[in-house]
């Protein structure tokens, strides 16, 4: 009898995760499957996180910048839950950040609601060698080609193909330029038109690590400036 209820209560769990059921999934295989999975803005820590998202998909149909995807059906526990992938798509923190308000059960938290509040992760750079602006190097027509490949497809996108074009044959500064947290050179500067700095106000948007040419900008997912600036490395900007 024990058996038969122990499988029943298994049965229910596993039905209610693929009904989609808030923090069904999270229930059945517990924190084995949790990555740092650089999340939209607002998401609540990684555990609420879980238990709350629904796995909707609001927060993907609303983005102008067709930055938010649904993990695939290999993540385990956070399959089809939403997340940036840098390497398609920074987030720019739009005004009012639409993602967040789409979110009808607040795994996307409603308190964030400005740019400065967002806290994604803090960008670092992985090889200063390899920074066009470090070798004094221009951006080719090529790069800005393969970087508008991202898409174009509304009008926040058009703009951002525009501005883009602009930059062909001239030095780079694209991950300076186009760091939308409102207070640009509080989050990343580029020094005496060298390789970039982050700083504090850092929100891990992961638009810089999108538009460098040569990928050496890094996301780091869920972390602090403080974690990976002072305590993780000792780096004293
Ligand atoms: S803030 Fe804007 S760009 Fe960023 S994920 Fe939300 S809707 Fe997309
Ligand atoms: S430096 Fe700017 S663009 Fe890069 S992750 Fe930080 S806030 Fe985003
Ligand atoms: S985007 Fe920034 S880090 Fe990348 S090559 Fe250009 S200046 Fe260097």
């Amino acid at each position: 009898m024990a058996i038969n209820r122990r499988k029943f209560a298994q049965g229910v769990t596993i039905v209610a995760f693929m009904a989609g059921i808030p923090g069904a999934g999270y229930l059945a295989f517990g924190r084995a499957h949790e990555k740092d999975y650089l999340r939209p803005p607002g998401a609540r820590d990684e555990r609420e996180f879980l238990s709350l998202c629904i796995k909707c998909g609001q927060c993907v149909q609303v983005c102008p910048y067709y930055a938010v995807f649904l993990l695939d059906i290999d993540e385990g526990t956070a399959t089809g839950t939403p997340v940036i992938r840098p390497e398609i798509r920074g987030c720019y923190l739009c005004d009012l950040l639409p993602c967040v308000l789409a979110c009808p059960t607040t795994a996307l938290n409603h308190d964030v609601s400005t740019a400065e509040q967002v806290r994604m992760g803090v960008a670092i750079l992985t090889d200063r060698e390899g920074c066009l602006a470090y070798q004094k190097k221009p951006v080719t027509s090529e790069m800005i080609d393969a970087l508008i490949a991202h898409g174009v497809r509304s009008e926040q996108e058009k703009e951002l193909a525009e501005k883009l074009r602009e930059y062909s044959g001239k030095n780079c500064s694209l991950c300076r330029d186009f760091c939308p947290y409102p207070e640009r050179d509080a989050a990343i500067t580029l020094n005496d038109d060298e390789a970039p700095e982050f700083h504090e106000q850092c929100v891990g948007c992961a638009v810089c690590g999108e538009l460098c040419p040569t990928q050496v900008i890094e996301m780091m997912p869920r972390k602090t400036y403080q974690e990976i600036y002072r305590k993780e490395t000792g780096y004293e900007p």
